[in-house]
């Protein structure tokens, strides 16, 4: 018989490791927050016994002891025998964004307003797309890859994917992903580094913001930190600017206010979505250099 009612942390770690790094719901999407459920009632048998617990998230928790919806013991003991193959490296989440009368994504000084809330950020085939729909953020289509060419980060009808290399951190809550990376590995080359700190010395001296995406309000998305590089082209999204780096040249291009005055790149165009609505995107071809 146990004394005390807190949960030991080898029999917490083995049951969220059970649950795959989530609610053990497997219809939830809950990561970070558990609790730990006895099946077998605490206050009847005083055992933390593993294979009697499982770790959920506090709302599905609540629906475990209340509600016209419960969730019953029968059903947590199938929940307990999924199995669940979930590597660390791997993590899917989604992001709930409140309804707003127009959605808008702002991109360092970037401000991109759609009605329809469908907004696209495209260099060649690396995207990022999202619609707000019943006061869901859904990613559409996000498609990021390391400098090597190798998908790191996906996302489909709203499931965020990441396949995290060593040394790269992943870091979620509600309505927030942050993703960086060491200096030094895959994801922007020296050289860019190099170019960005000539206007911002203080550019990726702790790591590189490869992926900064935040609810700001609602409708209103803000990705503050983005790196995208196809082989000798860079764009970095750092505080209020964007940077479009071209190995070789002397200077970056920094876009700081609108899109206006840029003679070249990028430009605004109309695009077909994955929904079928025309909405308006931000691309970024490295190939067109402009004059
Ligand atoms: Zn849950």
């Amino acid at each position: 018989m146990a004394k005390s009612r807190y949960v030991p942390i080898d029999i917490r770690r083995e049951l969220i490791e059970e649950a795959g790094n989530k609610c053990a719901n497997p219809g939830c999407p809950v990561t970070c927050r558990y609790e730990f459920h006895h099946i077998k009632e605490w206050a009847v048998y005083k055992v933390h016994n593993a294979d009697d617990m499982i770790a959920i998230c506090p709302t599905c928790h609540s629906y475990v002891h209340s509600g016209r919806l419960k969730i019953s013991d029968e059903k947590l003991r199938d929940w307990k025998k999924i199995t669940r193959k979930q590597v660390a490296s791997e993590k899917t989440d989604q992001i709930f964004i409140e309804k707003g009368k127009q959605s808008s994504m702002v991109v360092g000084p970037l401000t991109i307003k759609s009605n329809n809330g469908a907004i696209p950020f495209r260099m060649l085939d690396q995207v990022i797309e999202y619609r707000i729909e019943n006061g869901n953020l859904y990613f559409l289509n996000i498609n990021l890859k390391r400098a090597d060419g190798k998908d790191f980060f996906t996302a489909t009808h709203n499931i965020l994917s990441t396949n995290l290399p060593e040394g790269v951190s992943y870091d979620y809550y509600a309505g927030k992903v942050l993703i960086k990376a060491a200096v030094g590995d895959n994801f922007l080359p020296g050289w860019a580094i190099k170019e960005i700190r000539q206007f911002a010395p203080d550019f990726a001296t702790n790591g590189v913001t490869v992926l900064d995406i935040e609810v700001i309000g609602q409708g209103a998305v803000k990705i503050a930190g983005l790196v995208m590089v196809a082989g000798d082209v860079a764009l970095v999204v750092h505080e209020d600017e964007i940077y479009y780096v071209v190995k070789g040249t002397v200077r970056p291009w920094i876009f700081s206010e609108t899109l206006d005055k840029v003679p070249f790149l990028p430009k605004v165009v109309d695009y077909k979505g994955s929904d079928n609505n025309t909405i308006p995107y931000i691309e970024f071809n490295p190939n067109s250099r402009g004059k």
